[in-house]
């Protein structure tokens, strides 16, 4: 099957008893044993609408396994069970701001260390690595700085050093890029994002094709207990069906929006990987089916940055991304404000700085709400 086949059908087949087309949302705790079959006992550890969306996952990403997560935190979180007292995490220095508050906040008081370099160049993370080294922590495209990460060259690092490879692909989704196919061991979604696309449910995702992974995630997720509920599971599944029409739209917006702050004189820097001086257009045009529906920039002068996303009246200033409705932020004092200020500027996210999340709105309408925003806020 191909991708938008898969999207709709894959791990979701008619309801025996009824022919229900839709997988129906099993609302049970708990299962008969002296009616139930296929291991269903009680439903942190099994459901089956958690079943199907898990199967949709897996194949979305040519995985054999798929894990679904109360929120994409709590998939990042079970993931690091794999890890032990003592070992240590090289991960990208521009990581989404809560996985970096995970690491640096609570896993470092369970003992395992973390460097977080530049992924983008290669030697930097293979200096990194030391002999307690069991994990290398990417994301790509970055958060918010749009950086692109050599998924390929990353595997291939992976594979060399014996080290697992974790890719958080949350901004690309399966439909633009599938890190398994480059040698990637393990990918984390945030499923509140373009998998579910809708803004209205919070939810996470692990995929792996390794079996010794796989079961200890497996065992992980019943052990820690973070599962979703069967109706987030019917959300997210719900969302994935449109996935490649959806993502399709956010590109060609995206893209359209990247070109016309290009041409502004109010920014100063655009950030999206589908324009052509992108330090890493070249890699994205590769591994990635197009160029996705974020977009950061920097005001020419970062004191507007309040008054032009006060200015805007369709584009919803809010955190969060990747559902049908555009959303716009300041990640210095909304997503990213957990970073220490000196470490978030030396990464580069600047007063200035904007993130947006194009949605599939006309984009008519988006330009012009820009347009009218620069000019008010820097009249
Ligand atoms: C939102 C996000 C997360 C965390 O997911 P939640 O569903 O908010 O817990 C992790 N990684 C990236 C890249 C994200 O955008």
């Amino acid at each position: 099957m191909r991708f938008a086949t898969k999207a709709i059908h894959a791990g979701q087949e008619p309801e025996p008893r009824t022919g229900s087309v839709i997988v129906p949302i099993y609302m049970t705790s708990t299962y008969s044993q002296a009616v139930g079959k296929e291991g269903y006992e009680y439903s942190r550890t099994k459901n089956p609408t958690r079943d199907a969306l898990e199967s949709n996952l897996a194949a979305l990403e040519d995985g054999r396994y798929g894990f679904a997560f109360a929120s994409g935190m709590a998939a990042i979180t079970t993931v690091m069970t794999l890890l032990r007292k003592g070992d240590h995490v090289v991960v990208a220095d521009d990581v989404y701001g809560g996985t970096h508050r995970l690491f640096r906040q609570i896993m470092e008081g369970y003992g395992i260390s973390f460097d977080f370099v530049d992924f983008t160049t290669m030697p930097s993370v293979e200096a990194a690595i030391q002999d307690n080294t069991r994990m290398l922590w990417a994301e790509t495209p970055t958060n918010p700085l749009l950086k692109v990460v050599d998924l390929r060259a990353l595997g291939k690092l992976g594979r060399a050093t014996d080290v697992m490879t974790v890719v958080d692909s949350t901004f690309a989704t399966p439909y633009l890029q599938r890190p398994l196919d480059y040698g990637a061991d393990i990918v984390v979604h945030s499923t509140t994002k373009y998998l579910g696309g809708h803004s209205d449910v919070v939810g996470g995702a692990v995929v792996t094709s390794d079996d010794g992974v796989s079961e200890r995630l497996r065992f992980s997720q019943n052990a820690m207990g973070a599962v979703p509920s069967p109706f987030d599971c019917f959300l997210v599944l719900r969302g994935t069906k449109t996935l490649p029409l959806r993502m399709d739209r956010h590109c060609e917006n995206a893209s359209e929006v990247a070109r016309f702050l290009q041409g502004r004189k109010e920014v100063a820097k655009v950030h999206y990987p589908g324009l052509g001086y992108h330090p890493q257009h070249d890699i994205a045009k590769e591994q990635m089916r197009a160029f996705g529906g974020m977009v950061s920039f920097v005001l020419s002068d970062e004191a507007k940055a309040e008054a032009f996303l006060k200015a805007l009246r369709l584009i919803i200033l809010g955190e969060s991304l990747g559902g049908v409705e555009s959303l716009i932020e300041h990640p210095a004092s909304m997503t990213h404000a957990s970073i220490p200020k000196e470490e978030r500027e030396a990464r580069g996210i600047s007063r200035g700085l904007i993130r947006f999340s194009v949605g599939c709105e006309d984009v008519e309408d988006l330009l012009e709400d820009l347009e009218r925003a620069l000019q008010a806020s820097h009249a």
